[in-house]
């Protein structure tokens, strides 16, 4: 199957280790995400391309339990749609960045809890090829 991003520029993708494409500011060191020209804090026209780390801490979620309004385009239905978490992840000690999260069920997240970059099927169009997207998932601990 032919794969495709959801977006360009959002993630570095194929890859086996994706990251989040930010901004970073020559003047004030200001990280931002998605990627813009002029800086937020200061007004430096010039960020530069500016890799996030993949891994970062959850900060706060919710669970999206309906589905979005356009321009959402995941192709799902009112009866199709799965309810799915979104959380606000503190990437480092950089930036915020808000993304899906794998894991909906609320009981299963925590505050602080260890999550990392990774690129999950968004849709499949009408002529075959999968849409991907990023989301963030739970670091499970490795050997127990
Ligand atoms: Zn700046």
């Amino acid at each position: 199957m032919s794969q495709t991003a959801f977006a360009p520029e959002v993630f570095t993708w194929p890859s086996d280790e994706p990251r989040l494409i930010g901004a970073r500011c020559p003047q004030c060191s200001a990280v931002v995400f998605p990627l813009q020209t002029s800086c937020p804090r200061c007004g430096t026209v010039g960020m530069e391309r500016h890799l996030l780390p993949r891994r970062g801490t959850l900060w706060t979620w919710t669970t999206q339990e309906f589905l979005p309004k356009e321009p959402y385009a995941s192709g799902e239905t009112i009866e199709t749609f799965k309810p799915y978490g979104v959380g606000l992840v503190q990437l480092g000690d950089e930036v915020r960045v808000e993304g899906r999260l794998t894991e909906s069920d609320p009981a299963k997240l925590a505050f602080d809890m260890a999550v990392e970059l990774v690129i999950v099927p968004f849709r499949i169009d009408e002529d075959g090829t999968e849409v991907v997207t990023y989301a963030f998932a739970p670091v499970i601990a490795g050997g127990d």
